[in-house]
């Protein structure tokens, strides 16, 4: 399963011991979120977290952080998916809960709240990645990490995630290489296959015949550059919009 226009379709299924069908696309964010940050370790429970977020319309990420106000045991599997059931019930709580890690903190006044700018930290801890840190100290929506992840250097141990030397730039490049996608239209997800040559040549080919242009690799970060100030985007139609 994946989105309906997609071919990489990189969504998951998880079933019960039935076999039945439970949830689709149990993702490392929401693993990490409903398991590793409220002490819940038995996966049936967080696939039934994930499944009723996914049923009420709320972030995984966002709610799963809201436990750490001690407001119900932690670790508690079955207080966590009552507190999500709130949200859908539209208790005055679920309201609480629903409007996500900043406003469940401010409730309850509690001093750890993993938000930058209002936005919840996902699963890259910013004091462990400093250059995700200057993303979200710099970008516009904080703690976006689809804003400018640096985890692809530090995984590839170009760049020591915890010296502050070389931080900035790599965020900087990172935000302009993740707003060149964004203004493709093309998934993040689906974009990792770019940086091989014959990914990333085939498409510039898409690009170049749907849109009508004569785009090298350079034009792309290039459009990132001024995307990233929200000048510059693909016109359904063909062409680019440039707004001064
Ligand atoms: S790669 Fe992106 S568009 Fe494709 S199925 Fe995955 S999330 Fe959806």
């Amino acid at each position: 399963m994946g989105c309906s226009q997609c071919i990489v379709h990189c969504s998951n299924e998880f079933v019960d011991k039935e076999g039945k069908h439970v949830t689709f696309s149990l993702e490392y964010e929401t693993i990490w979120s409903m398991g590793g940050m409220t002490g819940i370790d038995d996966f049936d429970t967080i696939a039934q977290l994930d499944r009723l977020c996914d049923g009420i319309g709320v972030d995984t990420m966002d709610t799963g952080v809201a436990m750490d106000s001690g407001y119900k045991n932690f670790g508690g599997g079955q207080a966590a998916i009552e507190m999500v059931e709130e949200i859908g019930m539209g208790t005055p709580f679920g309201k609480i809960l629903g409007n996500g890690a900043a406003a469940v903190g401010k409730h309850f006044n509690h001093k750890r709240v993993p938000v930058v700018k209002g936005q919840a930290i996902a699963a890259y801890d910013p004091r462990a990645m400093q250059g995700n840190a200057v993303t979200s100290a710099t970008s516009p929506m904080g703690a976006d990490h689809t804003a400018g992840n640096v985890v692809g250097e530090y995984m590839a141990g170009t760049l020591d995630p915890l010296k502050p030397e070389g931080q900035m730039e790599a965020s900087r490049k990172s935000q302009i290489a993740m707003a060149s996608v964004d203004c493709t239209g093309l998934c993040l997800l689906a974009s990792f296959a770019l940086t091989t040559p014959e990914g990333g040549g085939a498409f510039l080919k898409a690009m170049n015949a749907k849109f009508g242009l004569q785009m090298g690799p350079e034009d792309i970060s290039g459009y990132g550059d001024q995307g990233s100030e929200g000048r510059i985007g693909f016109q359904p139609k063909g062409g680019v919009y440039i707004r001064r």
